[in-house]
């Protein structure tokens, strides 16, 4: 990916951000200074990893792979079911702590022209998608196994409400959408569960949006969840998109992992997790209340 004339603050953000980590004064602060207030009211700010997009074995899929098993953090693959080949189950095998969703069924715009793109639209009837979403969960199914979590992350985050009713009987327990969540479920048995904040600006080239930012928006929805304007056990969302991170935008990543892991009020959650009881329920938790330093899931790195 390369920066353009355009993009140039951007580019000069990053250096920003890289010198000022190794110069003592990192753009985190405000992120651990979120997480002591979680602390002080003895609450748990949870944290789930969801990356879109995912296809095949790639060396960015590795670095995201390797990242995340290197801080024991569990990631959620979205996967595009029509466009997934074998060499992603091989690398998800070689890796503990990765569940795989379900995104979309071939990531395909079906919007009419002028219209903001969607895969899962009302353009197409709720028996044509329900069709495509039941090829693509079988694929996932067979090929990924225990692996498989059956929520659905809809392409561009987009999806007509006319199919929300229909999904749970379709098989999906959870959807995943961008934004805090306006209820637990998107429809009666379908947990909704979001990513919050994305650190790719998408109309300006993809360029990643600098640590400083990116910081700036967690914080707030960290905030927001602490403070009632939101609400505060859907836990926090951080998506990536690994086929588009460059270098400064995985910085970003490996030192929110390794400040969030070392913090007694942050806890990263599975899937699972996130759209499940353990991280909705009032006042609990995915950490034991026995040891506040135990994490909630295993790690096997066999
Ligand atoms: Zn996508």
């Amino acid at each position: 990916m390369s920066e353009s004339t355009a993009e140039s603050g951007v580019g000069s953000r990053h250096a920003e951000d890289r010198l000022a980590r190794r110069e003592g004064t990192p753009a985190f602060d405000a992120l651990e200074h979120e997480l002591d207030r979680w602390a002080a009211l003895d609450r748990q700010a949870t944290f789930w990893l969801r990356d879109d997009d995912a296809c095949r074995d790639s060396p960015a899929l590795r670095r995201l792979l390797g990242l995340a098993m290197a801080h024991d953090v569990p990631v959620a693959l979205a996967v595009i079911p029509a466009l997934a080949d074998a060499t992603l189950g091989e690398v998800v095998a070689r890796h503990a702590g990765v569940t795989l969703l379900q995104h979309g069924y071939a990531h395909r715009n079906h919007a009419v022209p002028g219209e903001r793109s969607g895969e899962l639209g009302r353009e197409r009837s709720v028996l044509h998608r329900l069709d495509e979403l039941a090829r693509g969960r079988d694929y996932l199914v067979r090929a990924f196994a225990g692996r498989f979590a059956p929520i659905l992350v809809p392409p561009w985050n987009r999806i007509g409400d006319d199919l929300l009713p229909h999904l749970a009987g379709a098989g999906f327990s959870g959807l995943s959408r961008f934004g805090p969540r306006n209820a637990r479920e998107a429809a009666a048995a379908l947990a909704e569960v979001n990513a919050h904040v994305d650190p790719i600006a998408w109309r300006r080239e993809r360029q990643f949006i600098g640590a400083g930012v990116a910081v700036e928006r967690l914080v707030a929805h960290l905030r927001a969840r602490r403070e009632h304007a939101c609400d505060g056990d859907e836990a926090t969302g951080l998506l990536t998109h690994h086929l588009v991170f460059d270098d400064a935008a995985w910085d970003f990543v490996d030192e929110l992992l390794r400040r969030t892991r070392r913090h007694r009020a942050a806890t990263w959650c599975d899937a699972a997790q996130a759209s499940g009881p353990a991280c909705v329920t009032p006042g609990a938790s995915c950490v034991s209340r026995r040891d506040p330093h135990l994490r909630p899931i295993s790690m096997n790195r066999t």
